[in-house]
């Protein structure tokens, strides 16, 4: 199955040849940018297709394959945040390294978050729209940003599921559903891929510098792959620049550079940037920033270990705080002013 990443394989054979599934709500769940919306995508889309063979998924051909591909299918329905439909523009290669949070492109606050109408939306879509006959999917993603009354609104369609309904909920983030919602559903764990197989992967995909891509990504190789491409790749080298040099670090010119990327990434580099010296400290190994290793040793050896490991856990809650919206630049200032005070003597 020429759509299906490599390291899904195992996991789509599996759904292929026992269908048992199609009369619950299926829950994908997953780190971010490991290819589950694309699987979420094309399980629909074979679920759907008129000729599916267990062996190579969808035909491609039929007609339902065509309404598929054309995003007009009648009994495909499928509910993402706002910011999301928008800035991804329908491309089912981007949705899952997109930024929700990229503030450039909300037009609504609540954009971020599915919201109760999405999902009351549902009812017209089960019992009216569509071949009534039919089986019909309803894909949920990313199934954490329903706020409380859409996941509300959905439990009680989980406890009383419509007939010929299959809900397919996909997530980064199982322990922000209700566990309500997730008692409900089957779940699988959507497999990560081995280093090895997530380089050969990326180096197919015309990356330079792979394993350095890869491991800045978090292992992620969709993220590898968004990264690479973007100007996002100029930002991230911008940004471990200047985080290189604590003592002659501009927290606040740094802040404001950072500005249109979303407050959890930064934060994020900069976690892993602190793990990379705090390792480095203990073991002597660099994890994440492969490309960096000099800067890593000699910052490593110039800090007070106790004081790095305190403000890393300054940033976990730093990390959490950063998904709600609070003053960019301000909160980033803070974090980079504390972090160059570590070198200050
Ligand atoms: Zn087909």
């Amino acid at each position: 199955m020429h759509n299906i990443y490599i390291w899904q394989q195992a996991i789509w054979q599996r759904l292929m040849q026992n269908h048992s599934f199609r009369n619950q709500a299926l829950l994908l769940k997953g780190k971010k940018g490991i290819g589950k919306f694309r699987f979420a995508h094309n399980l629909a889309k074979s679920l759907l297709c008129r000729n599916l063979s267990a062996h190579n998924g969808a035909c491609q051909k039929c007609i339902s394959c065509n309404w598929f591909e054309q995003s007009e299918h009648p009994n495909f329905y499928q509910i993402a945040p706002e910011s999301i439909s928008e800035s991804s523009e329908g491309n089912i290669e981007k949705i899952e390294t997109e930024n929700i949070t990229n503030s450039k492109k909300l037009k609504k606050k609540n954009s971020q978050q599915i919201g109760v109408e999405q999902i009351r939306m549902l009812t017209d879509f089960v019992y009216m729209t569509g071949h009534q006959s039919g089986f019909k999917i309803i894909l949920i993603y990313p199934a954490e940003t329903m706020n409380l009354a859409a996941a509300s609104a959905l439990l009680k369609k989980l406890e009383e599921p419509p007939p010929q309904i299959l809900f397919i909920l996909v997530t980064h983030r199982p322990q922000y559903l209700l566990p309500t919602i997730r008692s409900r559903c089957q779940q699988i764990a959507m497999p990560s891929p081995d280093i090895a197989t997530a380089t050969a992967w990326l180096k197919q995909q015309g990356v330079n510098e792979p394993a350095a891509c890869l491991a800045a990504a978090s292992f992620a190789p969709l993220s590898a792959l968004a990264f690479n491409t973007d100007d996002y790749v100029i930002q991230h080298e911008q940004f471990i620049e200047q985080i290189s040099t604590p003592r002659h670090l501009n927290p606040v010119l740094l802040a404001e550079t950072m500005q249109q990327l979303e407050l959890s990434t930064v934060v994020g580099w900069l976690q892993k940037w602190c793990y990379d010296l705090m390792n480095f400290h203990t073991t002597g190994e660099v994890r994440y920033y492969l490309n960096h290793c000099p800067v890593v040793k000699e910052l490593s050896s110039t800090v007070d270990p106790k004081k790095l490991m305190a403000y890393s856990r300054r940033l976990i809650t730093a990390q959490r705080l950063s998904r709600h919206p609070l003053n960019f630049r301000l909160f980033l200032e803070e974090i980079l002013i504390t972090y160059a005070m570590l070198w200050h003597k």
